[in-house]
């Protein structure tokens, strides 16, 4: 768990930047994590800005919202690269799902990190599939600090860290999240993804 060491930068000493990635499945608490975060800093009088993706327009166009309907100002974004003309002058940039940002995000992040920056980006580490999602494995190799949070099986009651999708469709973008996903276990999922495509190797796999 990360512990967040040390927030602030000390009088007449250069700004330090570093990125710090919140990571997980759905209703793992990504958000509120970064809320809490956010608000911490914003509490210390510290410059704050939040971006997520235009993509993502879930529940609120302006705001990033969390399951729990806690809430904070956002600016949506097309692209990464408007993130480093939006956010001049910030000490901490928020970013919210981030898994949905081409790969320049991580590039933005360096950038905002090595210029004394404090980078917070909240994302699903792994798709419907369970296969890495967008740049956020290369985030997760770059950042200083990582926090993986999970969310509880709906199906066992077990520490889940998949996003099991319920819908038929393919495509890995998939909004409106809560009626068609379910979080879930690493045996709870692969159950449910061989029930759906059965294939031999995976049939084999469950028999061990
Ligand atoms: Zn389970």
């Amino acid at each position: 768990m990360f512990i967040e060491p040390r927030v602030g930068n000390r009088h007449n000493a250069p700004r330090r930047g570093w990125i710090e990635v919140v990571c997980g499945s759905m209703f793992s608490g990504k958000t509120e994590e970064l809320i809490r975060r956010l608000t911490r800093a914003r509490i210390a009088r510290q410059q704050v800005e939040i971006f997520k993706p235009a993509v993502d327009t879930r529940y609120d166009v302006d705001d990033v919202v969390s399951h729990n309907a806690a809430r904070i100002r956002s600016t949506p974004v097309a692209i990464a690269s408007e993130i480093l003309l939006l956010a001049a002058g910030s000490d901490v940039v928020g970013i919210d799902e981030g898994q949905f940002f081409d790969d320049s995000l991580v590039d933005v992040c360096q950038q905002l990190a090595n210029n004394g920056t404090r980078v917070i980006v909240a994302g699903l580490d792994m798709d419907y599939l369970g296969r890495p999602f967008g740049p956020m494995p290369a985030l997760l190799a770059t950042a200083e600090y990582v926090t993986k949070v999970h969310a509880v099986c709906v199906c066992c009651g077990e520490i889940a860290s998949y996003s099991y999708r319920n819908a038929a469709s393919e495509n890995q973008v998939l909004l409106g999240e809560t009626d068609s996903y379910e979080a879930r276990c690493r045996p709870c999922f692969l159950e449910g993804m061989q029930a759906k495509a059965p294939a031999p190797e995976a049939r084999s796999a469950a028999a061990h």
